[in-house]
């Protein structure tokens, strides 16, 4: 995949934001192998920009798995069903933490859940390592 280039100070600027955690499944970036990116809630293709209001921090398992997606289908009800967007929805509004798992309580919530594959046992493992040592979640994630 292609990733647009994004100004420093603007990824200094939502990574303090974000205060260093995903915003989907709030590791904090120190705690992963690798950096934090820079993700477009609304993809460049769908005609989102590159500006903070559409910007989030996400850590590569997250990204990687929303890619360019704005939403997913419930396969019961057969509805398009929109992603979690940390720029409008509260996170504690869609989820709940229960050891380790990250539990959707909306439709948008567990469609994230899904989709992003947030609960894939060695993410939720290595979760619950991290709240043994006091590294889990690291900051409310209330606005
Ligand atoms: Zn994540």
């Amino acid at each position: 995949m292609i990733r647009p280039h994004i100004p420093t100070s603007l990824r200094h600027v939502v990574t303090a934001r974000a205060k260093h955690q995903c915003e989907y499944c709030l590791v904090h970036e120190d705690d992963r192998p690798e950096s934090h990116q820079i993700d477009h809630v609304i993809a460049l293709k769908h005609g989102g920009q590159t500006t903070e209001e559409n910007l989030a921090l996400a850590c590569a398992l997250c990204n990687n798995q929303k890619g360019s997606d704005l939403a997913t289908i419930d396969l019961e009800t057969e509805k398009i069903v929109p992603l979690f967007n940390p720029r409008k929805d509260a996170w504690t509004d869609h989820f709940q933490l229960s050891e380790g798992e990250i539990v959707g309580i909306s439709t948008v919530g567990q469609a994230t859940v899904r989709l992003l594959r947030l609960n894939e046992p060695d993410r939720v493992l290595f979760r619950r390592l991290l709240i043994e040592i006091n590294r889990y979640p690291m900051a409310e994630v209330a606005d």
